[in-house]
């Protein structure tokens, strides 16, 4: 805190504060005695203040409640800025754990509006972090995402270490929701990195390997997934982190699913739902009722199957309620976009706009440099490494949403002989010919890679087998009735060869390329010139 909490001049302040850090329990303790032994008034504010969030970090949320509300009344006229800041967000984080989330974010909300008042950066850095969370468990996850990276883009110049890595987790839980994967593992990584010389850093690293863990899951590398996992789980179990315990459990018990490893999914889904039940988190015991609902079904024990779909019912009801009964109303949200607009004003300052527009070139210049590498310069379409990051991104969202997913596989017919017989360049005019031809066949949403040499895939997210399956005969009907002599005179007919499925429930990027490449092979067994799959 030495670097932010030049507004106060109270050193045993600063020690109780890293002694906090560590051991909260003790700081409490010795902040309750210093209480009992001080008589400055400004001195005795302080320490109530610190007394309320040691109260808050040990988990006692009820008399925290009460203590930090007592303790910001009587610290408003006072200059703890640090202190009032972190009291707030505490305040808040408790009503947002309850599910009040209206609340929280009002709590928030003031803790913005004092610290533009005062200028305390590190105010606004918590509250952008905050705001970011209830975005988060309201599922707004691209508004989440943006909260957080505000309060990345803030927190540069404060260098605390402990802050930028719950930031940075919290931006990867929104990459991970977003499905972008790449940025996800980047968040995560920063966070790791500065996680090294945080104290008191238990629940951000536990929280990190479940992150990472998820990564893992929606790709399909299941094994890695399962090891962080069970790292996560003994790491709360050792610090009695029951939050991330649960989700640990029921991310285990979701993997096993989905490897059909049925009595094991079970077992774990059953802890999952008690620990869900102790921090009376109704997502994850929906969540887990969900599964164990699936797995029921598939045993074909019915009777358990409809209890488990009876309760997940109630709880999806009971959460749609408490969601409802806790969005953010016009009024709060009218007051958060004059916030915003307060602080682009209060950022015109030099320093901020020239920080900002090195983010910019920064930003544009990896831009340019992912459209390079995913881009195959012969087409113009995108390339292989492009697909494969897509299609794991693809995959989960389908996942996810429940909607279909289809992928085409083509391939030119004989096209060595196109090579042989004219040239190897007729060949290239052919390929990107062929390219546009296929762009002009799909919608702007439809994946195009050049998958290999004379390889193309098209992604089709949204679309069923049947769906696929009509953009193929297109596709193969407008190469087949192209006039290729433009090309070369002698130039015959095109033809190519396509393979279609649609991604099966537990598919990895792996399973659907393979299946798809079977199809393309039938395709050219039984003569070429066709479409083939399911
Ligand atoms: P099939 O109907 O079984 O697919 O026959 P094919 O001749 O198309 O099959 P094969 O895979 O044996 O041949 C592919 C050829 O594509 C071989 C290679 O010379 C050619 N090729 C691969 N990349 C390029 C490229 O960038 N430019 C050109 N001109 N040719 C390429
Ligand atoms: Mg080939
Ligand atoms: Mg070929």
């Amino acid at each position: 805190m030495s670097s932010t909490a030049g507004d106060h001049n109270l050193p045993f302040i600063f020690q109780l504060h890293d002694l906090l850090m560590r051991d909260p329990v003790a700081a409490q303790a010795e902040a309750a005695s210093q209480i009992a032994t001080r008589h400055d008034p400004v001195e005795r504010v302080a320490l109530n203040l610190l007394h309320a969030i040691c109260t808050a970090r040990t988990g006692d949320f009820v008399n925290a409640e009460h203590q930090l509300t007592r303790a910001l009344r009587n610290a408003r006229q006072r200059n703890f800025h640090y202190l009032i800041a972190e009291a707030r967000d505490e305040l808040a984080g408790i009503h947002l754990i309850r599910g009040q989330i209206d609340i929280a974010l009002r709590q928030w909300l003031d803790c913005f509006e004092a610290s533009l008042k005062e200028d305390s950066r590190y105010g606004l850095v918590r509250a952008h972090l905050g705001i970011g969370k209830v975005f988060y468990a309201l599922g707004k996850y691209d508004e989440a995402k943006e909260q957080h990276l505000r309060s990345v883009e803030l927190s540069y110049s404060l260098k605390d270490v402990s802050l930028s890595s719950s930031i940075h987790l919290c931006l990867a839980a929104d990459y991970l929701k977003l499905a972008e994967f790449d940025r996800a593992f980047v968040a995560l990584a920063i966070a790791e990195d500065h996680l090294e010389h945080a104290t008191q850093a238990e629940h951000a690293r536990c929280e990190l390997l479940i992150y990472r863990g998820q990564i893992y899951a929606a790709r399909g590398q299941w094994q890695d997934a399962l090891a962080l996992m069970q790292q996560a789980l003994q790491l709360s179990k050792m610090h009695r982190l029951i939050w991330n315990e649960a989700l640990a459990v029921l991310e285990t018990g979701r993997i096993h699913f989905i490897l059909n490893n049925l009595p094991a999914a079970r077992e774990q889904l059953e802890v999952a739902r008690g620990l869900a039940g102790q921090i009376t988190s109704t997502l994850f015991e929906m969540q887990a009722e969900e599964l164990l609902y699936s797995i029921s079904k598939q045993e074909q024990d019915y009777p358990a199957a409809l209890h488990h779909h009876r309760r997940y019912t109630e709880l999806t009801l009971a959460l749609i309620d408490t969601q409802n009964r806790h969005q953010i109303d016009p009024t709060t949200r009218r007051r958060m976009r004059r916030m915003e607009n307060e602080l682009a004003l209060a950022q015109s300052e030099e320093e901020n706009t020239s920080l900002l527009a090195r983010l910019h070139l920064h930003e544009e210049h990896i831009q340019a440099l992912k459209v390079e590498a995913e881009t195959d310069p012969l087409t113009g379409v995108y390339n292989r490494r492009a697909l494969e990051e897509r299609l794991d991104r693809e995959l989960y969202r389908a996942s996810q949403t429940h909607r279909p997913l289809s992928i085409l596989m083509l391939d030119i017919d004989h096209f060595k002989q196109v090579n042989d017989l004219h040239s190897h360049l007729t060949g290239d005019a052919v390929l990107r010919t062929l390219a546009g031809i296929v762009q002009t066949c799909c919608r702007q949403d439809e994946f195009i890679t050049r998958y290999g040499g004379e390889e193309f895939t098209i992604l089709l997210p949204g679309a069923a087998v049947e769906t696929a399956r009509q953009v193929a005969e297109r596709i193969r009907l407008s190469i087949a009735q192209h006039d290729w002599t433009s090309i070369k005179p002698e130039l015959g007919t095109i033809t190519v060869s396509i393979g279609v499925t649609e991604r099966h429930e537990g598919d990895s990027a792996h399973d659907l390329l393979a299946r798809v490449d079977h199809f393309l092979y039938q395709a050219k067994e039984q003569g070429r010139n066709r479409t083939c799959g399911e």
